[in-house]
C-alpha cells in the first residue's frame, strides 16, 4: 500500500547540495507496523514526511494504494491524505483548546455535523482511555496524555495509515510502553498499517514486524524484526 521506488531527495541550500535520501525502494502492506530507524541526520523525516507529501522526491516515485502521488491531481491528494493521520515528538496540540476541541479539530475541518463531531469525539476519548479529560487544556495533562490526545487526532477521520515521528521520544520509558501498547491496540482493532521513525532499537523491537535501517539517507538493511535484528 505504501511504495517508494528509487526516491532520492536533494535539499538545495545555497551553494550546497545535501543528498538526504538516496535510491529509496520500501513497500509497506497493508496492516504492518513499519519501523525505520537510524541516527539523527539519517533521513528519516524526510522519507516519512512523503508518505504524506509533505515533502516531494527529487527523483523517483512514491506510490500510495496504487496511486502515483506526482500524477495525482490536487482533489486526489487530499483524497489521500485525508487517509493518513500523523502523531508527532511533541504532540502538536494547540494549548489554547480543550482536550476534545482538539480532537475535534478535523472533523471541524472537513465540516462534519455538530452531532456528529460530538459522539465521535467521546467514542475517541473513550479508545485513547482519556474521556474524563475532555474539558481539559493540553498544560494539565501529563506527556503520555497528550500523546494519547495526538492519537486520538490522528484517527479522528478514520485514516488507513498512521505515521509516527518519534513519537515516543520525549517520554519516559514506562510512558513509551503505553503509548506502544496502544499504538498495537490501534493496527489490532482497525488494521490500521503504521509507519513510525525512531532512533531507538526497543521502539523497533516492541511494535515493529518490519524494519528499515537507513545510514546517510540509504537503506542499508530492510526485513523482518526478527531476520535483522535477530531474538532480542
Ligand atoms: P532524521 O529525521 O533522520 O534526523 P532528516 O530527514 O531530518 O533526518 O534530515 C536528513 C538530512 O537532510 C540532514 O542532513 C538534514 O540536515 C537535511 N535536511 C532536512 N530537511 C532539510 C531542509 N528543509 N533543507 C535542507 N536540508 C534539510
Ligand atoms: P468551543 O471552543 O467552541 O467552546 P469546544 O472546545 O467546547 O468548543 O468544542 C469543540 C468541539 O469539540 C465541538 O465540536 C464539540 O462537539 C466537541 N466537544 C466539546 N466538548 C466535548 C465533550 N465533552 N465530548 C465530546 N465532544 C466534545
Amino acid at each position: 500500500m505504501i511504495k517508494f521506488e528509487g526516491v532520492d531527495k536533494i535539499y538545495q541550500q545555497k551553494n550546497t547540495q545535501i543528498h538526504a535520501l538516496n535510491q529509496i525502494n520500501l513497500q509497506i502492506k497493508q496492516g504492518e507496523i513499519y519501523g525505520v530507524i537510524g541516527l539523527s541526520g539519517a533521513g528519516k523525516s524526510t522519507l516519512l514526511r512523503m508518505v504524506n507529501y509533505l515533502e516531494r522526491p527529487t527523483n523517483g516515485e512514491v506510490i500510495i494504494d496504487g496511486k502515483r502521488l506526482s500524477e495525482c491531481t490536487a482533489p486526489e491528494l487530499r483524497l489521500i491524505k485525508k487517509d493518513i493521520g500523523m502523531i508527532f515528538q511533541h504532540f502538536n496540540l494547540l494549548e489554547s483548546k480543550t482536550i476534545a476541541h482538539n480532537v475535534a479539530l478535523p472533523l471541524i475541518l472537513a465540516k462534519k455535523n455538530k452531532q456528529e463531531i460530538k459522539a465521535r469525539v467521546e467514542e475517541l476519548l473513550a479508545f485513547v482511555g482519556l474521556s474524563d479529560k475532555a474539558k481539559s487544556y493540553p498544560s494539565e495533562l501529563s506527556g503520555g496524555q497528550k500523546q494519547r490526545v495526538g492519537i486520538a487526532r490522528a484517527l479522528a477521520l478514520s485514516p488507513k495509515i498512521l505515521l509516527c515521528d518519534e513519537a515516543t521520544s520525549a517520554l519516559d520509558p514506562q510512558t513509551t510502553q503505553s503509548i506502544l501498547g496502544l499504538l498495537k491496540k490501534v493496527n489490532a482493532e482497525y488494521g490500521i498499517t503504521i509507519m513510525l521513525i525512531t532512533h531507538e532499537m526497543s521502539v523497533i523491537q516492541k511494535v515493529c514486524n518490519k524494519v528499515a535501517v537507513i545510514e546517510q539517507g540509504q537503506l542499508i538493511e530492510q526485513g523482518s524484526v526478527l531476520d535483522v535484528f535477530g531474538h532480542p
